[in-house]
């Protein structure tokens, strides 16, 4: 037991199960989290413990059975039109409510853009830690604590993090790491409904409208194939020679910050360490000099291929194939000989 940061001591032995929260947009189930299935149903099983999933909307039933399919043995159903958009306040309140009541031993979340503001406010308010952007996990055999590997200095070493003291021992994993489980019609579970009460005034913002920007074609966390544009682009208008090669291969259209900066591009395509972070099978970067901060947000792609007019370009060090020379006379080559294809 050790003392949580309230400095109230913790019985860390009252804390079992693992959980995965199983985020959905518009009921549907995202992608990363029936990718967490499988560490998760992993961890369950060398922990002797149950699988459960927090599924958290409007008119989201249909989902647990989903989640029972894909190895869950309870689901936790929090239901209501309060929760019908990803609201901070609420989902935190009511994420909080249930560890509180049900106290599980290890809570995964996905590394999005909402997975990424509950965890650390969970966290926060249950005065436990958290290991963000991990890329494996595994059971320390001896401790039986979760050992969180993350990337750290752009990907120059790999951190072990574990939480000794402090339960539910929580963290958010990176998109594309596990394979999705498939489903097995054949497995049974349990639904628990809870519908935690929150008052009005602790809902402090409020859902107006959603704008719109793009869709599929920002959703880079998921795509396959990302050409991204740096500096070396030269100009917004250049753009399109990266549009163009995007859409011959199937890809979508990435970027380095300072494009964002100059407004030449929404930040929903900023890929980095205050950008998304991306594990395509084929990143190309396009005039990007390779800056740690936007190594981060792309190092742990499967293919990595550098066009830069620089040779000592730091991108370098990490591609798997360099093309020195000019993006802008490549990108329309390549695009050309991919159509041809
Ligand atoms: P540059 O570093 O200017 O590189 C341009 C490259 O293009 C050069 O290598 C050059 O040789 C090459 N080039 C020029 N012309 C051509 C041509 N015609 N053909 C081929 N190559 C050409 N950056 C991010 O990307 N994402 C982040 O999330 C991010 N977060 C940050 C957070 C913090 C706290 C800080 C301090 C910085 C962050 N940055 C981030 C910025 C980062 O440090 C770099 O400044 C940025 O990544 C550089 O972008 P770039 O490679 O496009 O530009």
């Amino acid at each position: 037991a050790g003392d949580n940061v309230q400095g109230e001591k913790m019985d860390v032995s009252q804390y079992k199960g693992v959980w995965v929260y199983l985020e959905q947009y518009e009921g549907n189930l995202r992608r990363v989290g029936l990718e967490l299935m499988a560490p998760g149903r992993k961890l369950a099983d060398e922990l002797g413990q149950e699988l459960a999933v927090v599924i958290i909307g409007d008119k989201v039933e249909p989902l647990a059975a989903q989640a029972i399919e894909r190895g869950a043995d309870k689901v936790y159903l929090v239901e209501g039109p309060e929760y019908a958009h990803y609201n901070g306040d609420a989902y935190t309140l009511s994420f909080t409510h249930l560890i509180n009541t049900y106290k599980p031993n290890v809570l995964l979340l996905g590394a999005t853009n909402d997975g990424r503001e509950l965890g650390p406010r969970i966290a926060s308010r249950l005065g436990t830690g958290l290991c963000a952007d991990c890329t494996d996990l595994q059971i320390d055999p001896e401790t039986k604590l979760v050992a969180w590997t993350r990337p750290a200095f752009g990907g120059n070493i790999m951190a072990t993090i574990f939480c000794p003291d402090h339960r539910p021992q929580i963290g958010t994993v990176r998109g594309k790491v596990f394979k999705p489980v498939e489903p097995d019609a054949s497995r049974t579970g349990k639904i628990v409904r809870v519908r935690p009460e929150i008052s009005a005034e602790a809902i402090r913002t409020k859902f107006v409208e959603i704008l719109q920007q793009c869709s599929s074609s920002c959703n880079l966390e998921e795509a396959e194939i990302i050409v991204s544009c740096g500096r070396g682009i030269g100009k917004r208008e250049n753009l399109k020679l990266a549009e163009e090669l995007a859409d011959a291969l199937g890809g979508v259209v990435g970027a380095s910050r300072p494009l964002v900066d100059s407004e030449w591009i929404p930040s929903l395509h900023q890929v980095g360490q205050t950008g998304k972070t991306v594990s395509p099978k084929i990143y190309i970067a396009c005039g990007i000099s390779g800056a740690i901060q936007h190594l981060a947000g792309m190092s742990s792609s499967d293919t990595i291929i550098a066009i830069n007019k620089d040779p000592d370009a730091p991108i370098f060090k990490i591609a798997d194939y360099g093309i020195v020379g000019d993006v802008l006379e490549i990108m329309p080559i390549l695009t050309e000989e991919i159509r041809k294809r």
